[in-house]
Parts: structure tokens; sequence; C-alpha cells
């Protein structure tokens, strides 16, 4: 099976020192990973070269087989940033035309089938908040304009969710359902790469983990991540140093 990500030697440096440095990795069809490491260790970063938003200096990086310079599916790939429920109060539009603007993207024109009608109607559904769908985005909490975020991308039928700290400023039950629901949807199969500062969260829902500071202190599944001592190097490393393995 083609893998998600594939990350080969990424460097990328945004002044003299790199941010990121020589990460190699892939993300599989499927799997649930957890991005994790300390304030400023580069994880925002990581995921953008992922996503193909930022070039790296060096390096590989493949979306789905195929490199990332040359990809145009982005309605396989849902992004949902921290930094959404900012924007998204700005935006004088209802949840219902965020979710189907993900439809629009996987269908290719601008007019909805019947059956595009229904995809936007469960996509609603299938995170909790078709009782939303009339509402203005700007007036939902950060928990429910993170949902509509996961519908618009379950609507185009997204096969990856990239989502940075997702839940920052979500109470806690909230963030619980949340986390529920993030399970919910890897157990139908979509491929997470998840950044979240709780790793007692991640551990428990994540099944492959990624310790970075800078450079790549882990990378396997959550169960020999536990056991290593790959945490404390990462956090204890003093940022920016970078380790040279041979
Ligand atoms: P994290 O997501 O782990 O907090 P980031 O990827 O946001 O880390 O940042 C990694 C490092 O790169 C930090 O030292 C940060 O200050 C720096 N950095 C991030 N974005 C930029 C930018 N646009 N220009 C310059 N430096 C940046």
């Amino acid at each position: 099976m083609t893998d998600v990500v594939r990350l080969e030697n990424v460097t990328l440096s945004y002044g003299e020192q790199p941010a990121v440095a020589d990460v190699t990795l892939t993300v599989g069809d499927g799997e649930f990973l957890g991005l994790i490491g300390p304030n400023g260790s580069g994880k925002t970063t990581l995921l953008h070269v992922m996503l193909g938003l930022l070039e790296p200096d060096s390096g590989v990086v493949e979306l789905f087989g195929e490199s990332v310079s040359s990809f145009d599916q982005g309605e396989r790939i849902g992004y949902v940033s921290q930094r959404a429920t900012g924007r998204a109060e700005t935006m004088p539009v209802t949840v219902r035309e965020v979710v189907r603007m993900g439809r629009f993207a996987r269908a290719g024109h601008s007019r909805l089938s019947e059956e595009d009608r229904a995809a936007v109607d469960a996509a609603l559904a299938t995170v909790d908040i078709d009782n939303l769908a009339a509402r203005q985005i700007g007036t939902l909490s950060g928990g429910q304009t993170q949902r509509a975020y996961i519908a618009r991308a379950l609507a185009s039928e997204a096969d990856l969710l990239a989502l940075d700290e997702p839940t920052v400023g979500v109470d806690a039950e909230s963030r619980d359902a949340f986390y529920q629901l993030l399970e919910s949807l890897n157990e139908r199969g979509i491929t997470i790469v998840l950044i979240e500062h709780d790793i007692g969260v991640v551990t428990d829902r994540a099944d492959h983990i990624a310790c970075l500071n800078t450079q790549l202190y882990h990378y396997g599944d959550t169960e020999s991540f536990v056991e290593s001592d790959a945490l404390a190097d990462a956090y204890g490393a003093s940022g920016r140093v970078v380790r040279h393995h041979h």
C-alpha cells in the first residue's frame, strides 16, 4: 500500500540554524501519528513541510506516493490549525457553506448533486453539528469550529487529516469528545497526523509517535516510544542542537 506521507532527510532553516534537521519518516495508510516535542521544536514547520505548505532546503517529500511539488489533490487532505478559530470569526458564511466548500473541492464543479448534498449532511452528522448548520461559523465555540473544519474534510472525502493543536482553548469535556471523534474517524480508515502538547492524550490515542526537537528523537509505534528514553532526551536537549548519527 502507498504511504500517505514520506519524508527523507528533510532539512529546513528559516535563518542560519535549522528548524527541522534531517528528518526521515513515513506515515502509513490508516496510521494515527502523534507529533510531539517541546515548544519551538519544529512540529508546525514539519507538518507544513508534509503538506507542501513549506518547501524544505533539502530532502524528499511525497504525498500519496507523489512528489509534493507536483501533488494537486488537495481535497484528499484536511488541515485544521490551532488558528482556525480566529480566522473563522471574520468569515460571513454558515457552517453548512463551509462544509459544502469541501464538497465542491471533491466534486470539481460548483453544482452539488443530490448525492453531494447527502454527503454534506452526513459529514455534519458525523461530527455532531448538524443542529448548527445554519449558524454563522464565527458564532461557534472553538470546539464546534474545529468540528466544522473536520466536517469540511469529511465532505471532501479527505484521506489524511492533519491537526495542529486542535483543542487549544477548548474545554476539557469537549476536548475528550473531540479526541474520541478523531479515534472513530481513524477507525474508519482516515490517516491522522496530530500535533498535541498533552503527551498523555497522544500516547492514549496514537498508534505511532514522532518525537521531535529539530531532529527526530523517535519515530515508531507508541509502545516502543513509551519504553524508550526519547521523551526525556528530546525535552532535555537544548533546542536546535543537532546530534549527528552515523
Ligand atoms: P513548534 O511547532 O514545535 O512550536 P515551530 O515549527 O513553530 O515549532 O518553530 C520551530 C522554530 O522555527 C522556532 O524556533 C521558531 O521560532 C522558528 N520559526 C517558526 N516559523 C518561523 C518563521 N516563519 N520565520 C522564522 N522563524 C520561524
